[in-house]
């Protein structure tokens, strides 16, 4: 038996029909919990040493995949220190109390006191089951400026109430995410609607550019993250933040942060201002973009900040 831990879970979905793959810092195969068509399971190597296994599409736990290797949770250890990654469900901390029956309940209670939203966009689990919503107004301000006002609608055991879980939030998309392969990270559902529009995959944590360290940014472990900054102060600083968050995951992603061009320093500028300005919405030259621009980012060792 290998006494490495990482050989030893290699070698192990190796024996049991799953052909390994080498993706960046770690390696990728089907979970063997799950009936998994295309490789979800990502495998690391923790700083102390231990295997780390974390399934990318049905989220499936730590002993039960080691289970279905035929392996315990202790054998992933390499010494006595240990860290589990773990799974989103854990990390969800249903608040006490009574809420809506419904989310649409808990929204048109909203509605009755804010009016009708702008837009709407539906937060689900990596296997689409609802997890909350969040609904946005944009209005004027008394001078005409435009604001925006956010307010989430959650799940919270069996009912739905006006709140978010207080940390460990979902990415936007998780269902959309894949479990291989490259993914954008721009500020705010809007972009990253505008980026699935063009047949990009991507997301984004909620609730603006300073609360990025309130989502769990696990399903990103080990795979290839691109960050779009805003051009203002603000997008610099999530950019930066979500790039230390995904660095700092037990199986680090390889990020880059990458400027869209024509942005206008200073300005609100975003993906949308880029694909309207430089694409005219085209979505097959801003698509072909966007690749482009990451594969030349990725292609620089350690990557431009
Ligand atoms: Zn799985």
């Amino acid at each position: 038996m290998n006494a490495d831990p990482v050989q030893r879970v290699l070698e192990s979905l190796a024996a049991r029909g799953k052909p390994v793959r080498k993706e960046g810092a770690g390696w990728v195969a089907c979970c063997p919990a799950h009936d998994d068509s295309r490789p979800s399971l990502a495998v690391g190597r923790g700083r102390n040493g231990d295997a780390l296994v974390f399934c990318r599409s049905a989220g499936c736990r730590a002993a039960e995949i080691v289970a279905a290797l035929g392996m315990k949770l202790p054998d992933l250890k390499a010494g006595s220190a240990h860290a589990f990654l773990p799974t989103i469900e854990d990390s969800h901390r249903p608040a006490q109390g009574s809420g809506f029956r419904t989310a649409k309940e808990a929204a048109q209670w909203l509605r009755s006191k804010r009016g009708a939203w702008t837009r709407i966009h539906h937060y689900t689990d990596a296997a689409g089951e609802p997890l909350g919503i969040m609904l946005r107004w944009d209005y004027g301000d008394a001078e005409g400026k435009p604001r925006k006002y956010f307010a989430p609608v959650w799940r919270f055991g069996g009912s739905w109430r006006i709140g978010c879980v207080s940390d460990g939030r979902p990415l936007y998309a998780l269902s959309e995410l894949g479990s291989i392969g490259r993914v954008f990270i721009v500020e705010g559902e809007k972009c990253a609607d505008i980026l699935h529009s063009i047949g990009v995959c991507a997301t984004t944590s909620s609730f603006g550019a300073r609360a990025a360290h309130l989502s769990s940014w696990l399903p990103l472990a080990g795979r290839e993250a691109c960050v779009l900054p805003d051009a203002d102060a603000g997008g610099t600083g999530y950019a930066h933040e979500v790039k230390a968050l995904l660095e700092a995951l037990e199986l680090p992603a390889r990020v880059r942060i990458v400027r869209l061009p024509g942005l206008r320093d200073g300005t609100k500028d975003d993906v949308q201002q880029w694909l309207e300005n430089r694409h005219h919405g085209d979505a097959d030259s801003a698509f072909a973009e966007l690749q482009a621009l990451a594969d030349a980012a990725f292609a620089q060792e350690g990557g431009a900040a």
